[in-house]
């Protein structure tokens, strides 16, 4: 039997890796990683900011419920956040033992045919890329002129060393700039604000925040997050980061007119960029899009896959862990009968749900109102039912919001979108009614599903 090389012990590789083991593929699995297993969602990305969901969550409601103020410890908060990051860590490692999988911890390197671990070339049958993505520098798209870069953080940052100081800041009272109104910028701003005595402002380029939301989350989710302590500009384009001594000098611009911020730290949440090994992609392919509907590398002789952010499109982990399914089907399929069937296209990640964890929290699939619209032509029938209606969002305190669902006149649902208390279990929910594809959204108590169905 073949050998198997993942790079990346991220979602996506972990995943494979356990694939391969539960289609029967008894064969030597190598996954290589260069900084910690469970990638940038376990270490500086889903986790930890779930961690401070649950945090920023039970604040709120416990305020509500109780009518009381609460004092905040933030090294309580980091310690917390830690332990549940190391505890799932530890998992991923002990699943993987479990499983026999041979990890390295090195950078793999690529070499015509070959594939570079510790400076020793080898060859391989089956190279699975899951090697994520990275933040964009703000820095390499604006002015400045910094000496001192060390309180502008981007995710890996601001929840990898830098995350004690920052807690501690913000239980002071630091006024913090979050450049990028998507689901990362929104959910830092919303989850870290429980720190009422620091100040948040988030500038965002297009006219409104989560920008391939449908309009009416978009604006739903502004009203709630814009208020107290975050201040959200829309329209508006970072132009310069100035030095002011220890803080930072910020200026935008909005609707034609310049505007000025002093803030203590700047926050980048301006987008990823699919981590491509540049030595084994074709640079003539000028559409960026370097893996075809079965997942393998375009032009590529040997069998190359890709999986998971590096891929594209959505960034997200439950996607990476749906394309690890069907790489791994592949693996198989080619061995065994010499062909890949199995394909990941555009109608399938159309069903990968999105859930932003703010508070309230939003998520969502399918055709937003408008893409409907415009695709049929007005032809479709929007169904929306509101939380205040309902008897446990009343019994919970918690009515705010509402779920929005698209169909066309044959009754089939196009796209849903929703915002209110819970609505990441809510989404699994109607998920299930697709029968085709049903993807959890991670990190979701409806993941153990997935074990059991
Ligand atoms: C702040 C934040 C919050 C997020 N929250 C969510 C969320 O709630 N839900 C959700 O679904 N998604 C979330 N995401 C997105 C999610 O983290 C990614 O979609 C997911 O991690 C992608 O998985 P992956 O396996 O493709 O790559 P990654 O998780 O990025 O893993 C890739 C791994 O490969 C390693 N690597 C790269 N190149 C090499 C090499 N040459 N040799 C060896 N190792 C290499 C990297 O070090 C990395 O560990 C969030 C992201 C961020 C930044």
């Amino acid at each position: 039997m073949k050998e198997v090389f993942i790079v990346g012990g991220g979602p996506g590789g972990v995943k494979l890796a356990e694939e391969l083991r539960s289609l029967g593929f008894e064969s030597k699995i190598y996954l290589i990683e260069d900084r910690f297993l469970g990638g940038e969602c376990t270490n500086v990305g889903c986790i930890p900011s779930k961690a401070l969901f649950n945090f920023s969550k039970n604040f709120y409601k416990t305020q509500k419920i109780f009518n009381t103020d609460i004092t905040l410890n933030p090294d309580n908060i980091f310690t917390n956040i830690r332990r549940v990051v190391n505890t799932i860590r530890k998992g991923i490692e002990d699943k993987l033992k479990k499983l026999e999988i041979d990890v390295i911890f090195d950078t793999a390197k690529f070499n015509n045919d070959k594939i570079i671990i510790f400076n020793k070339e080898y060859n391989y049958d089956v190279l699975a890329l899951a090697t994520g993505s990275y933040p964009i520098n703000i820095l390499d798209l604006v002015k400045s002129d910094i000496k001192d870069d060390s309180k502008i953080l981007n995710n890996r940052t601001l929840w990898g060393d830098k995350l004690k100081d920052f807690l501690n800041d913000l239980a002071k009272g630091s006024r913090i700039l979050i450049v990028g109104g998507g689901y990362i910028g929104l959910e830092t701003a919303s989850l870290f604000s429980i720190f009422k005595k620091s100040v948040f402002y988030i500038v965002e380029l297009t006219d409104r925040i989560l920008f391939n939301a449908d309009k009416e989350i978009s604006n739903e989710l502004f009203k709630h997050l814009n208020k107290d302590n975050v201040n959200i500009f829309i329209s508006s384009k970072l132009i310069e980061i100035k030095q002011n001594n220890g803080s930072y000098l910020v200026i935008f611009e909005k609707e034609g007119k310049l505007e000025q911020l002093e803030v203590d730290y700047i926050i980048s949440a301006i987008g990823r960029k699919p981590n491509l090994p540049l030595e084994l992609i074709n640079k003539s392919d000028t559409n960026n899009i370097y893996f075809d509907n079965n997942l393998r590398l375009k032009g590529s002789k040997k069998l190359i896959f890709g999986l998971g952010d590096v891929t594209s499109f959505k960034m997200l982990a439950h996607k990476a862990e749906y394309q690890a399914k069907i790489v791994a089907k592949n693996i198989v399929d080619y061995f065994y009968k010499n062909k890949l069937s199995y394909e990941y296209t555009l109608n399938i990640e159309s069903l990968i749900p999105g859930v932003v964890f703010t508070i309230p929290q939003a998520a969502f699939y399918g055709l937003t109102e408008d893409e409907a619209k415009n695709k049929l032509n007005n032809n479709v029938i929007v169904r929306k039912a509101y939380f205040s209606a309902n008897p446990k969002a009343i019994a919970d305190l918690d009515r705010i919001g509402f779920v929005k669902i698209i169909y066309n006149n044959l009754g089939e649902i196009l796209g849903a979108h929703m915002i209110g208390n819970d609505v990441d279990l809510l989404v699994s929910v109607l998920l299930s009614y697709h029968s085709e594809v049903v993807v959890f959204p991670h990190p979701t108590l409806s993941e153990i599903l997935n074990e059991l169905i």
